[in-house]
This record gives C-alpha cells, structure tokens and sequence, in this order.
C-alpha cells in the first residue's frame, strides 16, 4: 500500500478525497487498515495501561419483513484476507462479501477472502 501513500503526499484535500473514493474497496481497506494500525484516540497513554488501535467498520441494517421498516443496526469489521493462504493475493475488484466471526474475541468480520485476519486480535479466521 506504499503506492497509494505516496501518491497522497502531494495532493492537497480535495485531491486526496477524489483518489481515496476511485479506490476500489479492497484497495481503500488495505490503505486504510495500514494508516489506523498504530492510530489511536488515546496517543497519550502508554500501552502499559491500554491496547487500542482504530479498525474499519461497516453498519448494515435490512428492511423489515413487511417492508415498512428497518431492523436494528449491525456492525462488522472489514478484515484483510491472509497472506500465508493466498499466494497470488487477490484481485483489487474482489467484491466484500465473505462474513465469518473472530473465534478469539468474537468481533463480526466481513472480508472478500474467506480466510481473513481478524482486525482486533490479529487471530485467523474464516468466514463464508
Ligand atoms: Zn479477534
């Protein structure tokens, strides 16, 4: 995700905003779950007290039976596929349609792989 780093850099706002939304959403997850891994709201305090790091979410809600209304809100994480089971990677159009759950801390995940690295535990997953 260097690439997509470097050709920021010397954009200013509304050109950095144009290139991050003609990022495919594959593409925007992996840039952005680079940028909020060591991205946190407390930087102050030290680790010795709390572990935090930001994650990309998605809230999903569907339309009730009836149609007349809407269910409650969910949230998953958006999650990177796993390296070490995927050698060709995957391609940047892959669609974001795989959900499982973290089986260490129970965290909801939707990815384009179906195995997947969990974005608050760094725990293997799979999801279908
Ligand atoms: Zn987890």
């Amino acid at each position: 995700m260097l690439w997509a780093l470097r050709a920021i850099r010397n954009m200013n706002q509304d050109e950095a905003k144009k290139y991050l939304e003609s990022l495919t959403n594959k593409q925007l997850v992996e840039l952005m779950s680079e940028v909020f891994k060591t991205r946190r709201c407390d930087e102050g305090t030290e680790e010795a007290y709390i572990q935090a790091h930001w994650c990309i979410a998605e809230a999903s809600r569907f339309k009730t039976d009836d149609g007349k209304g809407w269910e409650s809100w969910e949230v998953e994480l958006l999650a990177l596929h796993d390296n070490e089971q995927y050698e060709g990677g995957w391609s940047d159009a892959s669609p974001i349609c795989q959900g499982g759950e973290c089986t260490e801390c129970g965290t909801k995940l939707f990815g384009w792989a179906k195995h997947i690295i969990c974005p608050v535990c760094g725990a293997k997953a799979y999801a279908t």
